[in-house]
């Protein structure tokens, strides 16, 4: 094979390989992951609030922010709850 048929050849290669590289791009690119969501913004507590056990079914009896009452009770910030002073 003369250097010119060769130089033909590897030409030819690189011309399907670049045709099949242009082609399967947008078909891979397809299969990435969605892109992150943003974070959720961050909202202080009220001042002086603490987290308290909620005795209702409602929020499940989980720890929940407990803002609190002029009276010295504390009010659940998700359901409305009154709870005793603790
Ligand atoms: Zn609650």
């Amino acid at each position: 094979m003369s250097t010119t048929e060769t130089v033909l050849v590897i030409a030819v290669w690189v011309a399907v390989a670049v045709f099949v590289a242009l082609r399967l791009g947008p078909i891979l690119r397809r299969h990435q992951p969605a892109a992150v969501p943003p974070y959720a913004n961050f909202t202080p507590p009220p001042a002086g609030a603490r987290y308290l056990a909620c005795d209702t079914t409602i929020c499940g009896h989980l720890a929940i922010v407990h803002a609190p009452q002029p009276d010295g009770t504390w009010k659940c910030t998700r359901c409305g709850h009154i709870k005793g002073g603790q």
